[in-house]
């Protein structure tokens, strides 16, 4: 079984999903990709096998999305907020639970 990260791509490229080869358009930016060999795999195939990595990838790019809207605001937008808090919650209800130590 293939072990999938987040890596950050510098230029769009055109691929295939090594998963379940569909056709892929990757834009410059974070994707989930085979640890490995660092070939992006689709949205679907990331979220079934890695739904936390997939979660934490989603809060990554809106949360990038809401820093380069709210750049020059006093205060993000409701919209933006809701949007981030609804990933924060999707992102926490798919993590795997981390022990901490103190923790009840
Ligand atoms: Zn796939």
């Amino acid at each position: 079984m293939h072990q999938l990260a987040i890596h950050s791509f510098d230029e769009t490229c055109q691929s295939f999903c090594p998963l379940c080869e569909q056709r892929l358009l990757c834009v410059a930016g974070l994707h989930l990709v085979i640890a490995e060999t660092r070939k992006p795999v689709c949205r679907s195939c990331g979220h079934g096998r890695a739904p936390g990595l997939s979660a934490l990838l989603d809060l990554a790019k809106i949360a990038e999305q809401a820093g380069r809207r709210s750049r020059h605001l006093l205060t993000p937008s409701m919209e933006t907020m809701l949007a981030l808090a609804r990933a924060a919650e999707n992102y926490s209800a798919a993590a795997p639970r981390i022990a901490l130590a103190g923790a009840h």
